[in-house]
């Protein structure tokens, strides 16, 4: 039986408190082995000047701990960082949260639109609550991909048929990550676990019409900009969002799980293709966000997936409560 940590309550407290409604936290049924609890409300909304952005939950990876996790980090130091974050160590916490935009003519682009529920059994919720959020899919006219890796690209395709989900929609991702996925020469470079991916890569993206490649750091959609952060994959991209006087990033990978990435940025995780690229990356995107005080998301930061960044020493520390 999993108790909630301090910071879960803060969290359900704060949108209970937000939403005017009683503090409580749902619990998933046996059925799914899952020990975390999902969140009172599977959607968070805020706003960025005029635009409405609304979190949501799609589920959660409860990763086994593994001494490959991180190549300059045990699993005692792996599980004594999670509890200076407030989180469980019996396993990883690895929470998969999309985002959605909704402009004023109440067109919506999506941030990594989920797994689809074909990436882990306890996720792939994401359209479920979407659409309990009020924001229906088929006014979907953008999908940001920040990378290519399943839990982002999965909710585009379907199981069994590999068939578009939002065929209408234009398909924004980097051309140094569309590149490296689509060559045919990258099946003999990846590792067997990574070459099933590629293979589905090569047999949908490149006959999808509705694919826009970008290169470099360019707007993307009026107030949104891309930011090159490389290393977690080669063409990984951040998105900068901004209207009026108000401004927020989608972080997507670049800090993976913020209770390693953040105080302890030097450590060289599994996850990342390209480890010092990874790390230099956090750093440029981790300074620009405390020097400019400005808001941040992240596909797998605890619910509700984004805050504030401080500077710890030589590394951050990560503040949950300012979304
Ligand atoms: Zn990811």
């Amino acid at each position: 039986m999993h108790s909630p940590s301090r910071r879960d309550m803060l969290v359900s407290a704060g949108l209970a408190a937000a939403l005017g409604v009683a503090s409580r936290v749902t619990l998933i049924g046996p059925a799914s082995a899952q020990k975390t609890p999902g969140p009172a409300l599977p959607f968070y909304k805020y706003k960025v000047g005029e635009f409405q952005i609304t979190e949501v939950y799609d589920g959660i990876w409860e990763k086994a701990h593994d001494p490959t996790f991180f190549k300059n980090a045990s699993v005692d130091e792996v599980k004594s960082a999670l509890r200076a974050a407030g989180e469980t160590d019996e396993f990883v916490p690895i929470p998969f949260t999309p985002m959605a935009l909704t402009r004023a003519n109440g067109e919506v682009i999506l941030f990594d639109p989920g797994t689809g529920g074909q990436v882990q059994p306890t996720a792939g919720k994401f359209l479920q609550n979407l659409k309990a959020a009020g924001i229906d899919p088929a006014k979907v006219t953008k999908i940001m991909i920040s990378h290519m890796h399943p839990d982002h690209i999965f909710g585009l395709m379907e199981k069994e048929t590999n068939a578009q989900v939002y065929p209408n929609a234009e398909i924004v991702l980097s051309v140094p990550e569309f590149k490296f996925w689509t060559d045919p020469a990258v099946l003999e470079k990846l590792p067997p676990a990574r070459r099933g991916l590629a293979q589905r890569i090569q047999a949908t993206f490149p006959n999808w019409k509705n694919v826009r490649q970008v290169e470099g750091e360019v707007e993307v959609a009026p107030g949104i900009r891309t930011i090159a952060t490389p290393g977690h994959t080669p063409g990984h991209i951040s998105f900068h969002v901004s209207s009026g006087n108000e401004q927020m990033i989608y972080s997507a990978d670049t800090f993976y799980q913020p209770a390693f990435s953040m105080k302890t940025p030097e450590w060289q995780g599994a996850f990342d293709q390209d480890g010092p690229t990874a790390e230099r990356s956090r750093r440029m995107l981790a300074e620009r966000l405390v020097t400019d005080k400005i808001l941040v998301t992240g596909y797998h930061f605890p619910w509700p997936g984004g805050g504030k960044l401080s500077r710890d020493g030589s590394a951050y520390a990560l503040t949950l409560s300012k979304v």
